[in-house]
């Protein structure tokens, strides 16, 4: 059986895969002793399918995009934990203030004191993020 170059070409993924049967292989193989062309057209699968088409400069090009987008993401979350650390901080220290102490005719204190601690540590995490925030946006120049 002789086959076109045409039904070679449709099959030579195939043979380069090594999917292809025995039979169609040896098909595959008894036309390529024969046509250049198609040997030609073997050669440029090869190339496409071992070394991908993308030049250098787009390959830096998309390593750089993606280190930067990687950093912007970091100052991002600094930046968004800084705010939402400092509002948390001001409303535990306003809402101490508001609410207010008061001692009960018993003579016992009573006071949202829970509100200083817990205010003081969205300091310290609005602190951390700050020095975050500087790192990261440093090493960004
Ligand atoms: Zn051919």
């Amino acid at each position: 059986m002789i086959l076109s170059c045409e039904v070679v070409k449709d099959l030579l993924p195939l043979y380069y895969d090594k999917v292809c049967s025995k039979e169609s292989c040896s098909l595959i193989e008894e036309h390529l002793a024969q046509c250049p062309q198609c040997v030609n057209e073997l050669q440029k699968l090869k190339m496409d399918l071992e070394k991908p088409s993308v030049p250098e400069g787009e390959v830096k090009a998309m390593k750089r995009i993606s280190t930067e987008w990687k950093k912007d993401k970091k100052v991002s979350f600094t930046r968004g934990s800084m705010f939402v650390s400092a509002l948390a901080a001001i409303i535990c220290f306003i809402s101490y203030h508001i609410i207010g102490a008061k001692v009960l005719p018993d003579g016992t204190l009573v006071e949202p004191f829970a509100l200083i601690p817990i205010g003081y540590l969205f300091v310290l995490v609005f602190i951390i993020s700050l020095i975050c925030s500087l790192l990261f946006s440093r090493k960004q120049k």
